[in-house]
């Protein structure tokens, strides 16, 4: 839906601010409940559907507000289940979104920016460079346009079960869009979903992960992907500013706020780079006996890039050595990439981008 300067845009607004809307308005603030529910529960966007509102009360939102819906430009249907969809961020600009059906969930991969500032070497949303931060509204955009065009599950649930923040973007860099969010993924009002069926991943911008720990603590995946400094260095420039070390203090504390919280730490398996056996020790001494998973991801090349994927034996021999040291480690099956979106290929449409080059005061500007 087009957006109309002088209404104010109700989706996405979070419990409280939608109830301060009401209370302007001099109306009562329970009216924001329901409307969330129209909104989120039942897809419905028009005031006038909205039946257990009065008629005046319908009257009034019409004339001063309206549900601005996600703008969808594409989808693809991978041969395995796997749905992608191309959603407009305005200006030419697009992200995209994955859904990944499995028996027991359905997990939407959303993005959180358009491009990445972060420009890890083996990523092709940091080879697009980063535009801008997406609101709150084209955050949850995504969860609710797949939530409309799915089937629902057998049990009735929406097709959404699990929401993952490993599409297009750093979420911890828009943290401000990202809390509201996170607050209407997990609302009873909107989609109700449990704090451990939402996953934010991360690169590691340690002062917003003990943020998140304190005031929403959701699962928290980090995209570790090496054992030493050096070498993460390279692959994961955020590292010069917040070193290993760091980052796994920040996780321990994380962990520790919430009872059984186990970290996730994505490794990405890129040949004779960081696959090697010796390799698997140094991440076993760094995870072992602490509240953390390994989720091995095997490389997903996209052009221009140089990295190869570790082959199938190689993946294997890593996993098998660390559960050897006692970690509990699986193997990310790659789903869509007949369709180009397996983890790390989604570029969406980012033009216009800010060239951001890699000097600390950048990378602490465009994580701030
Ligand atoms: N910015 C966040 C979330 C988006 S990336 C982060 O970095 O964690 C989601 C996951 O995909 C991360 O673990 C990232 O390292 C991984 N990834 C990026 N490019 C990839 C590629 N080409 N192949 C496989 N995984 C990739
Ligand atoms: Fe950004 Fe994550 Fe890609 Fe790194 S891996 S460039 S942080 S989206």
């Amino acid at each position: 839906m087009a957006p109309t300067a002088d209404k104010k845009n109700l989706f996405g607004l979070p419990q409280g601010d939608l109830e301060a809307h009401f209370v302007a308005q001099g109306q009562k603030p329970f009216h924001a409940r329901q409307v969330m529910r129209w909104i989120y529960q039942r897809g419905v966007a028009e005031f006038a559907s909205m039946t257990d509102l009065s008629k005046s009360l319908r009257a009034a939102l019409e004339s001063g507000a309206d549900v601005q819906k996600p703008e969808v430009l594409s989808r693809h249907d991978s041969s395995d289940g796997t749905v992608k969809w191309l959603f407009s961020s305005g200006s030419g600009q697009a992200v995209e979104s994955v859904f990944i059906p499995e028996p027991a969930r359905g997990t939407l991969c959303i993005s959180s920016q358009v491009g990445c500032a972060l420009d890890c070497s083996f990523c092709a949303t940091g080879a697009q460079g980063f535009n801008r931060n997406l609101t709150t509204a084209e955050i949850i955009g995504q969860v609710w346009h797949a939530n409309q065009m799915l089937p629902r599950r057998s049990n009735g649930e929406f097709a959404v079960t699990n929401v993952v923040f490993m599409g297009m973007g750093e979420p911890l860099a828009n943290y401000r869009n990202l809390l509201p969010a996170i607050e209407l993924l997990l609302s009873d009002f909107a989609f109700g979903l449990s704090r451990r069926r939402v996953t934010v991943s991360t690169s590691g911008i340690v002062p917003h992960i003990e943020r998140l720990g304190d005031e929403r603590n959701v699962a928290l995946a980090v995209s570790l992907h090496a054992a030493s400094d050096a070498l993460r260095d390279t692959l994961v420039p955020i590292n010069r500013i917040h070193p290993i070390a760091e980052l796994l203090d920040a996780c321990w504390r994380y962990a520790a706020k919430h009872a059984n919280r186990f970290i996730t730490f994505e490794y990405v398996m890129l040949r004779d780079v960081n696959d090697s056996l010796q390799q698997a020790d140094e991440l076993a001494q760094l995870l072992a006996k602490r509240p953390a998973k390994v989720n091995l991801i095997p490389f997903n090349p996209f052009p221009g890039n140089l990295y190869k994927r570790s082959s199938a034996e190689t993946i294997r021999q890593f996993q098998a050595r660390l559960r050897h040291h006692g970690l509990v480690t699986t193997t990310r099956r790659t789903r869509g990439d007949d369709i180009d979106a397996a983890c790390g290929q989604l570029a969406g449409r980012v033009s216009d981008r800010v060239r951001v080059r890699l000097s600390e005061k950048n990378l602490r500007t465009a994580t701030a």
